[in-house]
């Protein structure tokens, strides 16, 4: 039996139970009855109380699990109490929590907040929805470049790199009264920019854009108008202020929270801004805190990070 927590502070008592925990994870992930992790199988013995494990009947090695085996926290140490008031504050705290600020409220080390907050980072990202249509946003922005303030070391090594010096391009596609698609490029060159757009937008759609020169040619597929700012409150629909809005928050978020962003983990830190965004409450779908950590919850299984992906080469992140 679970029960759904209604706000952080009613999460943190509820999961003070670690079987309470156990439920409620098990509830979200076989809401069907338990199932083998390795082998699918449903023939699986009732609930062990003493070891905190169910056993498959089926003869294969590892054939006794735990709820954690096949999530994102299967190899920690960290107890479900704390992933999961993790969980909620990242998910449903509008400028994210920094990892100094979990380490304190959850006591746990610095490294390891860190690399919580990277997992459930993780379990944030957006799974894939159909191509945008109506009328779409699109832009780009540029993130991070506080050069000044950095070790000279620090400094050659960025600002020598391709690309945007220091900084980081972000390219955006916001369909209105619909989700958002933010993504690091390593330029804002036409080809670039226009082969995210024909992606992920349908031909036809009104395209609405600034004058960048990379977003010339694009005519020919979609409706496309340019924002002409001497005339932005003019013409009301032609505009990108949904983006605007959208990239204020972004770097509201890095410069508040995050203090600092290594380029190399900065399209985490979008996942996670893009999701509060598509999960946000509007009137047609009027979630709440804990409708979003219930959802976020389903998204911990089947997914993984290790340590040495996250810290290491392996990353799955643009070269810059
Ligand atoms: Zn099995």
């Amino acid at each position: 039996m679970s029960r759904e927590p209604k706000s952080l502070q009613d999460a943190i008592v509820y999961f003070s139970n670690p079987d309470n925990c156990i439920a409620y994870l098990a509830a979200k992930r076989w809401p069907n009855g338990v199932v083998c992790p390795i082998c699918g199988s449903e023939s699986v013995s009732a609930f062990n109380p003493q070891r905190k494990t169910w056993k498959c009947a089926k003869h294969h090695p590892k054939r006794e699990f735990s709820v954690k085996v096949g999530s994102l926290c299967e190899d920690s140490a960290i107890g479900l109490d704390k992933w999961l008031t993790a969980l909620w504050m990242l998910t449903n705290c509008k400028n994210g929590i920094s990892s100094c600020e979990l380490a304190r409220d959850l006591e746990v080390t610095q490294k390891t907040a860190w690399f919580m907050l990277h997992r459930i980072r993780l379990a944030l990202q957006d799974e894939t929805f159909g191509k945008m249509n109506g009328e779409v946003e699109v832009d780009e922005t540029f993130i991070g470049g506080k050069a000044r303030n950095m070790h000279l070391s620090e400094r050659q090594r960025r600002i020598t790199g391709t690309g945007g010096k220091d900084k980081t391009v972000v390219f955006g596609m916001l369909q209105r009264d619909g989700r958002i698609r933010a993504k690091v490029l390593p330029d804002r060159k036409r080809e670039s920019l226009q082969a995210e757009i024909k992606e992920h937008v349908h031909t036809g759609s009104a395209l609405y854009s600034d004058e960048w020169i990379a977003y010339k040619g694009l005519e020919t597929d979609y409706q496309h108008q340019v924002v002409d700012h001497a005339m932005k409150y003019v013409d009301g629909r032609v505009h990108t202020n949904g983006l605007e809005n959208f990239w204020a928050l972004l770097k509201r978020g890095i410069a508040g929270t995050y203090v600092s962003v290594e380029p190399f983990h900065l399209f985490r830190y979008l996942d996670e801004q893009v999701f509060r965004y598509n999960n946000r409450a509007t009137q047609d779908n009027p979630l709440n805190d804990s409708d979003r950590f219930s959802y976020v919850v389903t998204k911990l299984f089947g997914k993984r990070l290790t340590f040495a992906q996250l810290t290491g080469k392996l990353c799955e992140t643009p070269a810059f």
